[in-house]
């Protein structure tokens, strides 16, 4: 039987180390080629999340530092709401939302990394996993609860039809959906047993931040009791001169998105008292230029390079 154990991993494991030396010798001669490629999501796409410090230096013993060394795993916060168009559909996963890539079993990560070509699609999986619901918008930019998907081949469903849709290799989506079939029970299974009530929106992690500081704001509700969920915005007084903020109107969320496909990455300087000079970073979503825009602008500002608008203005 332990024969029998030796031979079966000797066997897969010598396949995997030859196949991954043919590949890399294949890699020589091809680095520039595969480092021009376009990529298809632009970076204003893309995420924002920030790396959770992991805690080794004050462990007790070098047992215990040993122990989270090697099974401790990145755990990411998102920053910003990460919205992601799906036939239609707005998702959207809200900040504050803490991400390890846990759904997908950690034995694959070799193959399948939840923060390499498939940081998307298991971001929006690890969210279903958790809640077994996922907010998204409506025409409005208004997030609702939507518990469209219930089950975990449904979120298994999605999380393979998005990874084809980011990255374009059927064959690794395939293989990652047959590994969260085998392996997803155990994240999933925990996720039912400890029952998450799921999180009042949120669209900048600074909402967070000025609700623990000012108690005197009405207490947060119970997110359960309403479909459509307050959106918060940061107050004038808390605005920090390097720090990138929500307004307080709907168009100037960070995150909203104008019908030109125009991005609000939110303000520096809506404490100016001159409302008329507030600005706001923008970015487009055809080709990626980040640029300023007035307040009154945004709704229908178009992109200064690419849709022949108003040059940037200073943000
Ligand atoms: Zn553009």
């Amino acid at each position: 039987m332990f024969d029998f154990f030796v031979d079966f991993f000797g066997i897969i494991v010598t396949g995997i180390f030859v196949a991954y030396l043919v590949l890399l010798a294949l890699l020589q001669g091809k680095k520039k080629e595969l480092a021009t490629a376009k990529t298809l999501v632009n970076m204003a796409n893309m995420p924002v999340l920030r790396p959770i410090p992991i805690p080794t230096a004050n462990q007790k013993t070098l047992l215990n530092k040993v122990l989270v060394w090697v099974f401790q795993v990145r755990r990411w916060r998102v920053e910003q709401a990460f919205i992601y168009k799906y036939k239609g559909k707005k998702y959207a996963i809200h900040a504050g939302f803490e991400f390890d890539g846990a759904s997908i079993p950690k034995p694959l990560w070799g193959l399948l990394s939840p923060i390499g070509l498939l940081l998307v699609p298991g971001l929006i999986h690890d969210y279903g996993y958790r809640y077994n619901g996922i907010y998204s918008l409506d025409e409005n930019n208004n997030p609702l609860w939507d518990e469209t998907i219930s089950t975990q081949s449904g979120w298994d469903e999605l999380f393979k039809n998005i990874g084809n849709e980011v990255n374009k290799i059927p064959a690794l989506n395939e293989l990652a959906k047959l590994g969260l079939w085998l392996g997803g029970f155990k994240a999933w299974n925990a996720w039912r047993d400890t029952k998450q009530d799921r999180v009042p929106f949120k669209w900048t992690i600074d909402d967070e931040k000025q609700a623990s500081h000012e108690p005197q704001n009405e207490p947060q509700q119970d997110a359960s009791d309403d479909e459509v969920v307050e959106i918060k915005s940061t107050s004038e007084e808390s605005v920090s001169n390097d720090l990138f903020v929500s307004g307080a109107t709907k168009t100037t969320q960070i995150n909203y998105e104008n019908s030109n496909n125009q991005k609000v990455l939110g303000s520096r300087n809506l404490d100016n008292t001159d409302k008329q000079q507030v600005t706001y970073k923008m970015a487009c979503g055809d080709c990626g230029e980040v640029y300023g825009a007035k307040t009154s602008e945004i709704h229908r500002r178009k992109c200064p390079v690419c849709q022949e608008g108003k040059p940037s203005v200073d943000w």
